[in-house]
C-alpha cells in the first residue's frame, strides 16, 4: 500500500509528488496520456517565476524527472474505477488495483470542443486542438484558430510563424488573454483577427477544405476556404468517475477551497480540476503543495 495516490502527471500532481515524497510519504502517480498536462502543448512558457521562455514539453520532463529523483512512482494507466468508502482508499486502474492512505486527484481539464457540424468528422484530417503537434503539417497553407483566450493567442503565434495565413476567429470583441499575448498577434502581417464571429461549419471531402463562418452582430455568413481549423476555447473538467462521492459545482469542477479537501476524509483534489478563478501553471503548483501537505497532515493524525 501506498501512502499517497496521485491521479495526473500535471503540474499539479507532480509537484503534489515532490512535496508528498519530501515530506516522507511514497506516492505513486497515475498518468493515462504523457507527463505535463496541457502545458506540453505549450511553446514557450513566460509566465512561470524565474523562468522565461522554456517550452511546455522541456518544463513538463524537468518536472517529471524531479518527482522522480525525489522518489515517486510513476504508472502510465488509466483509472477506471475508485472506492473511497474505507480508511484506505481503493484506485482501480488499467493496471491493476491500488490502494492508499490517501488520495489526491490532479486529472487537469479536457479540452473543449466547438460543437459545430464537420469537428468530429475531420479531427486529424485538418481539425486539430493542438499547433505545436500538427502545425508543421500545414506549412504554407491557410489555417484558422478559434478562441480569444491564452491559449488561442499562443497557437495564432505558433502558427503565424509556419503558415501563410492565419485567421483568429473570436466569438466576442473582447478577449480573455493577456495584453502582451493579443499585442503581439496583432503585430503580424499574417494574422486577421475576427470578432463576433463563430465556425458553424467545417466542411471538406477527405480533408477540411473550408469553413462557414458567422458574423453574430449582422447574422452574415461567409465560406472561407482554408487547410485546418486550431480549436483552442478552454477547458472543461472530466469527473464523471467522481460525480457519485465527490461534490462538484455547477460546471463539473470539484467543489473544494484553497485547503483542496474534499468532502470525503483522505481525498484531496489539486489544479485545474478544482473550482477556481485562476488557472495557470503557478496556481497548478500551489495546489498541489497545499494538497500534498494537507494529505501528509491528515495521514500523520489517521494512520
Ligand atoms: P480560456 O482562457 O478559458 O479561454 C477560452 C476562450 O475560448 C475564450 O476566448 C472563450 O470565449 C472561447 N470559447 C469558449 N467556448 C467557446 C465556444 N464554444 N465557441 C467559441 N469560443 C469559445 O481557455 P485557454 O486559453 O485554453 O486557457 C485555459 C486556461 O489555461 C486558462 O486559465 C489560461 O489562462 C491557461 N493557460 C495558460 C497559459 C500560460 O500560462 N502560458 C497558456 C495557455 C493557457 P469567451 O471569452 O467569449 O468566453
Amino acid at each position: 500500500m501506498d501512502d499517497i495516490i496521485i491521479i495526473g502527471a500535471g503540474t499539479a500532481g507532480l509537484t503534489a509528488a515532490i512535496y508528498g515524497q519530501r515530506a516522507g510519504l511514497s506516492c505513486r502517480i497515475f498518468e493515462k496520456f504523457a507527463p505535463g498536462g496541457q502545458i506540453v502543448n505549450s511553446p514557450s512558457i513566460e509566465n512561470y517565476p524565474g523562468m522565461y521562455g522554456v517550452s511546455g514539453y522541456d518544463y513538463s520532463m524537468a518536472l517529471f524527472e524531479q518527482a522522480q529523483k525525489c522518489g515517486a512512482v510513476a504508472e502510465f494507466a488509466e483509472v477506471t474505477g475508485i472506492d473511497f468508502s474505507g480508511k484506505n482508499k481503493k484506485v482501480m486502474t488499467t493496471a491493476g488495483e491500488f490502494e492508499a492512505k490517501a488520495v489526491i486527484i490532479a486529472n487537469g481539464a479536457a479540452r473543449r470542443k466547438i460543437g459545430c457540424k464537420g469537428e468530429e468528422e475531420f479531427e486529424g484530417r485538418g481539425v486539430s486542438y493542438c499547433a505545436t503537434c500538427d502545425g508543421a503539417f500545414f506549412r504554407g497553407k491557410t489555417v484558422a484558430v478559434v478562441g480569444g483566450g491564452e491559449s488561442a493567442f499562443e497557437e495564432a503565434e505558433y502558427l503565424a510563424e509556419i503558415c501563410d495565413k492565419v485567421y483568429l476567429i473570436h466569438r466576442r470583441d473582447i478577449f480573455s488573454a493577456a495584453k502582451t499575448a493579443v499585442d503581439s498577434v496583432l503585430k503580424k502581417k499574417n494574422v486577421t483577427v475576427l470578432t463576433n464571429s463563430v465556425i458553424e461549419e467545417i466542411k471538406g471531402t477527405n480533408a477540411v477544405s473550408s469553413v462557414v463562418i458567422k458574423n453574430r452582430a449582422n447574422g452574415s455568413t461567409v465560406e472561407m476556404p482554408l487547410s485546418a481549423v486550431f480549436v483552442a476555447i478552454g477547458l472543461s473538467p472530466d469527473n464523471g468517475l467522481y460525480k457519485d462521492v465527490l461534490k462538484l459545482d455547477e460546471y463539473g469542477y470539484f467543489d473544494a477551497e484553497e485547503d483542496c479537501k474534499t468532502n470525503i476524509e483522505g481525498v484531496f483534489v489539486a489544479g485545474d480540476t478544482r473550482k477556481k478563478h485562476l488557472r495557470q501553471l503557478v496556481t497548478a503548483a500551489s495546489d498541489g503543495a497545499a494538497a500534498a501537505t494537507a494529505a501528509a497532515n491528515y495521514i500523520r493524525k489517521n494512520f
